[in-house]
């Protein structure tokens, strides 16, 4: 009911918006045909709620999928939609082919899960093992995947319901291993979008834009945000060993500290950001995560290990971050008679960056089938694997508000908490902005 006022002015601005930039009403979806998705995700949100309770309690870590692949699988063939199983690992793709010819558009949601221990205390809680690297391991759906996987399971059957409406066509994308990797085997690999992509996810037929969204706890709940340029940060694991000469911790003198000179290093680290990098252009973010070195008090190491995070929103800083952290590095372990050898992870993430135009043509899209409830949203130092679809095809990724009952944007546990949970009451919101979305950039 508060929203009404401002529901009545966005309308009569995007009204007047849409005549400046000649942008006729007839050229997006039939309001109409919006109209109608409320009803009929209320009528699907039952099942919505059962699939992601089903999955959130067998949940399954990156690559090993294989279940929530298999239900994911049979739903699709029950709707009638051309099934391909098995893409680049234990991926999905359904295509949909609506009842008249027209464009390709692929909406994307990812199936794994993390291994966290869950401490939700949820009556579907996961009491889930499965091997991580090597160990057994507890396994939680602690980023919202199961719901993002229940959201597109109601999206297509929407959308199947709908398809003597559609003009082209909807490839539903169900993706393993946003998160990376949880098997020794699949280390070198391409795993995730890539492996999907790589896989031919996105061949016959090609889809004219992808999208996708990602549940947060820190938006309102049923709140979409948007935003137009980049999105989540680029994300490279930086490897670097710094090696010395061991000795007694008595006679350093007789030997070449790694320790001393890595503590260097990580300050000098500090200046990339701080002193190099122009942060007016876009944020970046370098962090040390990890060290390794030594086991006794009184013994200098011969080597130190250490392990840590680049995050930015721009592919030039990115790779001009990359040449002055291995220069930095270098540099202070040579000032110690040390030698720092720096690598980054093949296969790291990168800018996801939503497209402009594609953007600002959903912007009213998602005003109407949020009732209003759409923002632009802040930048997220979070990477994510999007971007692989997003840099061969227009993309736009959005996120969905969705704090538990109880909980609000501040006090809700954060993606990839053991406590970490989501309003389910939000899932027909997420499904209508996908099916939406898809709708509307078909009908241009
Ligand atoms: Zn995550
Ligand atoms: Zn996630």
């Amino acid at each position: 009911m508060t929203s009404r006022p401002t529901r009545i002015l966005q309308t009569s601005l995007l009204a007047a918006l849409l005549a400046q930039t000649g942008v006729a009403a007839a050229q997006s979806v039939d309001p109409a045909v919006l109209a109608s998705l409320e009803p009929k995700f209320s009528a699907v949100q039952p099942k919505m709620v059962a699939w992601r309770r089903d999955i959130h309690e067998h949940p399954e870590l990156s690559t090993q999928e294989t279940r929530t692949a298999r239900l994911v699988a049979e739903h699709l063939k029950k709707l009638g939609l051309e099934v391909r199983t098995g893409v680049g690992g234990t991926g999905v793709v359904g295509l949909l082919k609506g009842g008249q010819p027209g464009k390709v558009v692929a909406l994307r949601a990812d199936m794994d899960a993390l291994p966290v221990a869950e401490q939700s205390g949820l009556p579907f809680a996961s009491k889930a093992r499965q091997l991580n690297m090597g160990a057994e391991s507890p396994v939680m759906h602690a980023c919202g995947h199961d719901g993002h996987t229940a959201m597109l399971m109601g999206v297509a059957e929407v959308l199947a319901g709908m398809r003597d409406q559609i003009k082209g066509s909807v490839k539903f994308i169900f993706q393993p291993a946003e998160e990376g990797r949880s098997r020794k085997d699949d280390i070198g690999k391409p795993v995730g979008a890539k492996a999907m992509v790589d896989a031919g996810a996105l061949d016959n037929p090609r889809p004219d834009a992808a999208f996708a969204v990602h549940i947060i706890p820190n938006l309102p709940s049923g709140m979409i945000g948007y935003r137009s340029g980049p999105l989540f940060a680029s994300g490279d694991v930086i490897r670097i060993t710094v090696s010395g000469k061991q000795t007694h911790g008595g006679f350093p003198w007789n030997g070449v500290d790694p320790i001393v000179a890595s503590a260097q290093v990580i300050t000098a680290l500090q200046t990339v950001v701080a002193r190099q990098l122009n942060i007016t252009k876009e944020p970046a973010v370098v962090s040390i995560g990890q060290i390794n070195g030594g086991n006794r008090d009184n013994i200098i190491p011969a080597t130190v290990e250490m392990a840590g995070t680049l995050r930015t929103f721009d592919e030039g800083m990115r790779a001009d971050a990359r040449k002055r952290i291995v220069q930095a590095a270098e540099s202070a372990a040579a000032a110690n008679g040390a030698t720092a050898k720096v690598s980054f992870d093949p296969f790291g993430y990168a800018v996801t960056v939503n497209d402009a135009a594609l953007t600002q043509s959903m912007i009213p899209v998602l005003a109407k089938v949020t009732n209003g409830n759409a923002k632009e949203a802040s930048k997220f130092m979070a990477s994510e694997d999007f971007s692989e679809f997003a840099n061969a095809v227009p993309g736009m990724y959005v996120v969905l508000g969705a704090p538990p009952e109880g909980k609000t944007p501040v006090t809700a546990a954060p993606n990839h908490s053991p406590f970490f949970d989501f309003d389910e009451k939000t899932m027909p919101v997420g499904a209508r902005a996908l099916a939406a979305m898809a709708l509307d950039f078909l009908a241009r």
